[in-house]
């Protein structure tokens, strides 16, 4: 199928156009294809279309046009090749870590992930025979010397979920390719706006397109994004066969959702940014980490690596985990809910939630203590947000 837009307008453009797939009836808004299967002309024509010798679409498990749109705007906007959508954000980092291994190779991964990332990587891939280690990924030595002559993929997150550590995506593609091997990024908290890892040199991008993408709390979704090689010869198959595919009316949630993604991100971050300066020097508040403010202890790394800073705050608050909760009930407008990137302002204790599973000793290592708080940053007023997180931080 071709895309009318020329390449060369701007991204807010293609972001309401590219990958509308008009049908003659020439509806305004993109087409929902919501059907399993697809008809076809003739025997003749079926068995075409199985042989791959005829254009057109068999099943959803395989593609479907309204998923096509999907995948095809978020893969402008990502600057590749080609991308894969999936039912979850997990469903893309699964496919993306599966396919790219076999029984008796080994992975490297930062131990500072996503929890259930980190499930696939050190619980779930070894029941296979693949090797996992993991390091501290702000420390480049521990990256190198973790590669074994049979390491086949990195994959590391940044800015990391919940303490908002940020790691060289560059000098790790590097010594990944000198390795053999690839680099795969969870760019979720990045959003695909201010952090382009395949032009600082990966080989795939995964998205939990349940966070910002859809941005308004309704469906989950995921995507797989790299080279046409890369997805066509690590990840294709394991998709279409094992099918962690995305439903059509998702995936066209999501695609609406990206025409509204940068006035939405951009509003969000902004807003984050005024309330990270308002309150960083908050007597109640034993630390806060904000990705755009110059106080953050990589600042130099963020100048070159991301064009944005972040939706999200890390606030560690006095009085550990009593602190924290009687601050989290203080609460009014913000609500406790382990999801991110959304319009309504949401908090998390990640100690006893998301990051429950782990010992002490290794959510110390992830930056996790009892008193840390993340906030993720929605659409509401600024003075309404501030006023919500003083009173509250004054029960503290
Ligand atoms: C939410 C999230 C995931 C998982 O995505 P789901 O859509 O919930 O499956 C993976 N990585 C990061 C960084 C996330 O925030």
């Amino acid at each position: 199928m071709t895309t009318p837009q020329e390449p060369s307008y701007r991204l807010e453009t293609r972001l309401v156009h590219e990958g509308n797939q008009r049908t003659p009836f020439g509806e305004t808004s993109e087409a929902l294809f919501l059907t399993q299967g697809f008809i076809y002309e003739s025997a003749e024509s079926a068995e075409r279309r199985f042989l791959n010798e005829e254009a057109g679409y068999s099943y959803s498990r395989y593609s479907n046009p309204t998923v096509d749109a999907f995948e095809q705007r978020i893969a402008g906007l990502e600057g590749a090749e080609a991308a894969r959508a999936t039912a979850s954000g997990m469903a893309a980092v699964t496919a993306a870590m599966v396919g790219q291994v076999q029984a008796g190779d080994h992975v490297v991964a930062a131990r500072a992930l996503f929890g259930s990332c980190r499930w696939v990587v050190e619980d779930f891939l070894p029941r296979f025979g693949v090797g996992c280690t993991l390091v501290d990924g702000a420390d480049l030595n521990q990256w190198r010397n973790a590669v074994r002559p049979e390491t086949k993929a990195f994959l590391l997150e940044t800015p990391t979920n919940p303490s908002l550590e940020i790691f060289d995506i560059a000098a790790i593609a590097e010594i990944a390719h000198a390795a053999g091997a690839t680099l795969t990024v969870d760019n979720v908290f990045a959003t695909p706006l201010f952090q382009k890892p395949l032009a600082l040199g990966a080989d795939c991008v995964v998205y939990s397109a349940t966070k910002h993408i859809d941005g308004q709390g309704r469906c989950l979704g995921g995507v797989i994004l790299g080279s046409t090689e890369f997805i066509e010869n690590k990840v294709q198959q394991f998709l279409r066969m094992t099918g962690p595919s995305i439903s059509p009316f998702n995936a066209w949630v999501l695609l609406k959702g990206l025409e509204t993604l940068p006035l939405r991100v951009e509003k969000q971050t902004t807003t984050a940014g005024f309330l990270a300066d308002m309150l960083h020097d908050h007597p109640k508040l034993r630390r806060l980490t904000y990705p755009g403010r110059p106080d953050h202890p990589q600042a130099d790394l963020i100048r070159r690596q991301m064009s944005g800073a972040s939706t999200m705050i890390a606030l560690d608050v006095q009085g550990g985990k009593e602190g924290a909760f009687r601050f989290l009930n203080a609460l009014k407008l913000i609500r406790i809910s382990n999801n991110l990137g959304d319009a309504k302002s949401l908090v998390t204790h990640p100690a006893t939630t998301t990051h429950q599973r782990f010992t002490p000793e290794q959510r110390a290592e992830m930056g996790i203590t009892d008193g840390l708080v993340r906030l993720s940053v929605g659409l509401e007023h600024k003075d309404d947000l501030l006023e919500d997180l003083a009173q509250a931080l004054e029960s503290a």
